[in-house]
């Protein structure tokens, strides 16, 4: 038997639901409601939960579609926190990876940091990701399918979504433009999975064209820039592959961003020992943030395996926050989970490249 050639998943969002109406054309919309209910409200994984589908119907559905879009291959807990890992096979037999953080809040919930592409084209130095060269972009369903999978699976609530994973997620706008109708939903025809676009966040190493789609997008999802150097010079060594975007371009598309949405751009950076941690990269630091609406988390660098890079010290980073403090910035420490696993900030890679199964 042939293998279903649609993807379920996307079938659902407006673009591509005539490939579901032409299996089904005697059916009425109730009967799409059904469908709808089964993947965004009760996380089905499987046709065969979809008990109020007639038998027939299923097997329809079971022969042309694919639903979720990955597969589960592993799991690996970590012994440290609450943190778990999970990695993914890709309908083109790659693997990806996401992860479950705990959220530390009293009601427990976890934040989940999905991966956006196969791989990363941008090579940054200090990321494991950036190792593994760039092997395709995820599809909108592959990118969803995180989520629904590791909603179903696990046994407490998602509060909150990270594009923190694999990949630069402005490198692959369409899909993951797509991917938010979907999980958001994108107006009262379709409510998708109904997230709030307030607990989506997208981690950018700074792709201008994405930061502007995304300030011009109707939802207001929250933006997150990887800094690492306010330098260029530095930066260019650091992110060689973003060299070409200036640390000007950066700080415009940041602010047309926070003025189109009304809302703080959060900044990320890494503290890496002797790098990024002079006198003279707090000062540029400063200058950088100080006309900017921003939130600053600071990143001890996680260990990558073949990497000569070390964390800064803790002290080192306590003295820059104090310092952005001093200065009216809002500036915290990102609290370190799931590196006992690799599955902390860029510690991120799969080598092993798993064949599909006929
Ligand atoms: N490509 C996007 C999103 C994925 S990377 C981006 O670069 O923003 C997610 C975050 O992990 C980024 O802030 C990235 O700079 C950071 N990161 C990468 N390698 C890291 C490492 N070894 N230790 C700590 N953070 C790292
Ligand atoms: Fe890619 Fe982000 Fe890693 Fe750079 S930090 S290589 S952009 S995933």
């Amino acid at each position: 038997m042939e293998s279903p050639r649609y993807d379920f998943i996307e079938s659902l969002h407006p673009k591509f639901i005539e490939q579901l109406h032409a299996f089904f054309s005697h059916e009425k919309r109730y009967f799409f409601k059904q469908l709808e209910d089964w993947v965004f409200v009760k996380k089905a994984t499987n046709f065969a939960e979809f008990t109020n589908i007639s038998k027939k119907n299923r097997e329809i559905l079971a022969q042309n579609f694919f639903l979720p879009s990955l597969s589960l291959v592993s799991q690996v807990n970590s012994g440290k926190d609450q943190t778990v890992k999970f990695l993914l096979r890709t309908q083109s037999g790659h693997t990806i990876e996401a992860v479950l953080i705990d959220d530390g809040l009293a009601n427990k919930g976890y934040i989940l940091c999905l991966s956006s592409q196969k791989g990363c084209s941008l090579a940054c130095r200090f990321c494991a990701t950036g190792t593994m060269g760039m092997l395709g972009n995820l599809s909108s369903g592959e990118i969803v399918s995180q989520y629904l999978m590791l909603a179903a699976l696990s046994n407490r609530p998602i509060k909150r979504i990270v594009f923190m994973g694999m990949g630069e997620p402005f490198l692959n706008r369409k899909n993951v433009f797509l991917a938010l109708d979907i999980l958001c939903g994108k107006d009262q025809s379709f409510r998708g999975f109904g997230i709030s676009s307030r607990r989506i966040a997208i981690s950018t190493s700074g792709i201008l064209r994405g930061i502007e789609e995304l300030a011009g997008h109707s939802l207001n999802i929250r933006l997150s820039l990887s800094l690492h150097s306010a330098i260029d010079e530095s930066r260019a060594e650091l992110m060689p592959d973003l060299k070409n975007i200036s640390l000007l371009q950066i700080a415009k598309a940041m602010q047309y961003y926070s003025r189109q949405k009304n809302q703080a751009v959060f900044v990320e950076y890494i503290m890496l020992k002797d790098l990024n941690d002079s006198d003279a990269h707090l000062k540029a630091l400063i200058e950088f943030l100080k006309p900017l609406f921003v939130k600053v988390n600071f990143i001890a660098y996680n260990k990558v395996q073949g990497k000569p890079y070390k964390p800064s010290s803790q002290q080192r980073i306590a003295f820059f926050i104090e310092q952005l403090q001093a200065q009216g910035i809002v500036a915290t420490q990102r609290y370190k989970k799931g590196d006992d696993i690799g599955a902390a900030c860029g510690q991120l890679v799969s080598k092993k490249i798993v064949t599909v199964s006929p």
